[in-house]
């Protein structure tokens, strides 16, 4: 996609700190980093998010994602790993290339685990029930 800026990065034609390449996917450190080490990983070709991805790249992605992650948390000095994918707007989404963040996570590092929201026992039931009938 013409426009697309990790599609230029994936063409060379605009730079990146470039960590791991193969035919079908492409790693490299975020400009704007939670973290020292934050990596986003992406398809080399373009598809939006997570519900466009075809399933030959969703089955190579995996251990991907593994070898990926091994090597940020170790090249980072990192303690721990957060994985993410945000898919659409209301989501985070502003990249609209699919990507997984990659964030090394330190013990002292002050960022916040997301907060929780309380609903009753019948409302868990209720949504269990819809997310199965999606399946
Ligand atoms: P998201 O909110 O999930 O779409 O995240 C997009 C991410 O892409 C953000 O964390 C940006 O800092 C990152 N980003 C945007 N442009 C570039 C770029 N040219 N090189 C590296 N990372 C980028
Ligand atoms: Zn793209």
């Amino acid at each position: 996609m013409t426009d697309c800026i990790f599609c230029k990065i994936v063409a060379g034609e605009i730079p990146a700190d470039k960590v791991y390449e193969d035919e079908d996917f492409l790693a490299f450190l975020d400009i704007h980093p939670i973290n020292l080490g934050h990596t986003l990983l992406i398809p080399k070709k373009h598809y939006e998010n997570l519900f466009d991805l075809p399933s030959d790249l969703l089955e190579k992605i995996g251990p991907k994602i593994q070898l990926i992650a091994r090597a940020v948390l170790v090249g980072a000095g990192a303690d721990a790993l957060n994985l993410g994918m945000n898919n659409g707007a209301s989501a985070g989404q502003l990249v609209g290339h699919a990507h997984l963040h990659l964030i090394p996570r330190f013990d002292d590092d002050g960022l916040q685990h997301w907060s929780a929201k309380e609903f009753s026992a019948e409302i868990f039931k209720e949504t269990a029930e819809k997310i199965k009938k999606g399946l």
